[in-house]
């Protein structure tokens, strides 16, 4: 085995240039907004626990955080509830697509909260009484989790709300069972622009270190989320991140890690550092495939592996 890389000193860029020779994978077009992304895009960001963050070219690139928000919604509805979100929502993999629309027999609740419909509940059961005062509570939390503030790409929260049809179908589905109790419209829109919240690589990677870090933001040295808390949702990312390659995933590349559809994918390597890699083109998965490979190479060079 060759030695382990000390990630303060770690080459990323020499990884960006390896990972941009893979050419396969296709950009999302679910809505306009993310069908234009720039394929080449590709960007890698480490976060180290003394607060050390580090990024190869195109680290300060915006892109929609799409799913890779998930993981912290789930994290803000269990402060906000108190932990309560843990009984609302399951916490089993689906070993479906993220959008499917199904719900766990017997209960109605959402599988669990990586997939659209948990994301759904887990943005209507933060505090803020309506759609504008959720989003700024969401808005307000995932900044604290990056260490600064971030906008929302408004084209792109339009287009997700207007053109989301299976999470319209998702919502009314848990609203007839009884699971969702804020109007359904108020769901999708609130899911909506928590998706469509403006990252770039270097605060996605900041994100993940504060799960990684047990809750505490390694930058700004402040406490986001109860320890028990933090390791309850990494959990939920290493068994359910990835949708349906989850357990590929797991096997290939070992450290708790979300997919989204723009082809962002944040790490979360326990006590060790967070990480972010974007690059749009996705697998059938809906999985960066650059973002894969970049993934696969880190933890085999840095030795990041959780069973390695
Ligand atoms: N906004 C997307 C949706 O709900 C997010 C999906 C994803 O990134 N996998 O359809």
């Amino acid at each position: 085995m060759s030695p382990v890389a000390d990630p303060a000193r770690y080459d990323l860029e020499g990884l960006r240039d390896r990972v941009l020779a893979e050419e396969a994978g296709e950009v999302d077009d679910s809505i306009p907004e993310l069908a234009g992304a720039d394929a080449d895009l590709c960007a890698i960001a480490l976060a180290l626990p003394d607060g050390t963050v580090r990024g190869s070219t195109q680290a300060d690139v915006p892109f929609s955080i799409q799913s890779a928000v998930k993981p912290f919604l789930f994290a803000l509805a269990l402060l906000d509830t108190g932990g309560d979100a843990l009984h609302r929502i399951g916490i089993e993999p689906t070993g479906e697509a993220f959008d499917a629309i199904k719900l766990e027999s017997g209960t109605g609740r959402p599988p669990n909260p990586m997939v659209n419909a948990g994301a759904l509940l887990t943005a209507a059961l933060v505090d803020g009484g309506d759609v504008e005062g959720r989003s700024e509570r969401i808005r307000r939390g995932l900044a604290a989790f990056a260490g600064r503030e971030l906008d929302v790409d408004e084209d792109v929260a339009r287009s997700e709300h207007l053109l989301g049809d299976r999470n319209h179908a998702l919502a009314h589905l848990m609203r007839a069972e009884g699971t969702l109790e804020v109007g359904a419209d108020d769901a999708v829109a609130v899911y909506a622009r928590a998706c469509a919240t403006l990252v770039d690589a270097e605060a996605l990677a900041v994100m993940g270190a504060t799960l990684a870090c047990g809750g505490v933001n390694p930058v700004t040295g402040e406490r986001v989320l109860p320890e028990r808390s933090a390791r309850d949702v990494v959990s939920v990312m290493a068994t359910c991140g990835v949708y349906d390659g989850s357990g590929r995933w797991m096997r290939s590349v070992g450290i708790p890690a979300k997919s989204s559809v723009s082809g962002a994918i944040v790490l979360s390597a326990p006590r060790t550092l967070g990480a972010a890699v974007i690059s749009p083109p996705l697998d059938e998965r809906g999985t960066s495939v650059r973002g894969r490979v970049a993934s696969e190479r880190l933890s085999d060079e840095l030795g990041l592996h959780v069973f390695g």
